[in-house]
């Protein structure tokens, strides 16, 4: 079983991964250790069940998380969430919104997406993220860490060689073709959007905010660093989906 990989301040990184055709996509949870206890961010897909559920356990000597912050409840996020609390007690649950048929959601705290609160010892604030697609995803800063989970957002694909690397771990960085990749298979509605205002957006939360690392589901943690390469080739990928595609005129 792979070892969880540290990042910073007590976050752990979860990485599986779903193997396309062609490419490995990530599809990732996180571990916080803070002073008292252990927050998982999101919960993963059921397809890694197992395998995330062991990694969990070793990592906190078989105590379990006490709390999980959810991004938002699509399966690859949210599948393993009863499973998760069968396995241990009296894990609290925090999402900013919850399809109430979706199994352990229903009783989730609900946090608001703008405001920040405390789950257990740590503080978190809950981003209005500039990539989503769907209305209910919360982008979620470790004030702790410094880390952002940004769910969907800063994905990317991988070599099956890569499924461990950080953006630290590449000699230049993520490279631009699997970001575009992913968005260009994922978030087929970046055509629409504006790539000065996607960009204008990020750098707003990136002054809000100090960050020490990106963390996103489907995609390599990206570190402070290397974050504003990232971030530019990010924004030139989406001007590149926009122009491939012809929107008409209203
Ligand atoms: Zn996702
Ligand atoms: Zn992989």
């Amino acid at each position: 079983m792979p070892a969880t990989i540290p990042l910073t301040g007590g976050v752990r990184w979860i990485n599986e991964c779903f193997a396309h055709e062609d490419a490995h996509e990530h599809v990732s949870v996180y571990l916080i250790e803070t002073e008292t206890a252990a927050i998982l961010i999101d919960s993963g897909s059921f397809y890694h069940r197992e395998a995330i559920a062991e990694r969990i356990d070793q990592a906190t000597g078989g105590d379990g998380p006490e709390a999980i912050v959810l991004s938002h409840s699509d399966y690859p996020h949210a599948g393993n969430i009863s499973t998760i609390r069968d396995r241990w007690d009296d894990v609290e649950l925090v999402a900013s919104s919850g399809s109430p048929e979706l199994q352990g959601l229903s009783d989730a705290q609900r946090c608001t997406i703008g405001d920040s609160r405390t789950v257990l010892d740590r503080r978190f604030s809950f981003v209005d993220p500039p990539l989503a697609d769907r209305s209910h995803t919360a982008w979620i800063y470790d004030h702790g860490s410094g880390v952002l989970f940004t769910a969907d957002g800063f994905g990317s694909y991988h070599e099956p060689a890569d499924c461990d690397r950080t953006s630290r771990q590449f000699e230049d960085n993520v490279p631009r073709e699997t970001i575009y990749q992913y968005h260009a298979n994922n978030l087929a509605w970046l055509r629409y959007v504006d790539p000065e205002k996607l960009e204008a957006a990020l750098a707003s939360i990136f002054e809000t905010y100090d960050i020490s690392y990106v963390a996103p589901i489907h995609g390599h943690p990206i570190s402070g660093r290397e974050l504003p390469e990232f971030t530019n080739r990010l924004v030139d990928v989406a001007g590149c989906i926009a122009s491939e595609y012809e929107v008409p005129e209203p």
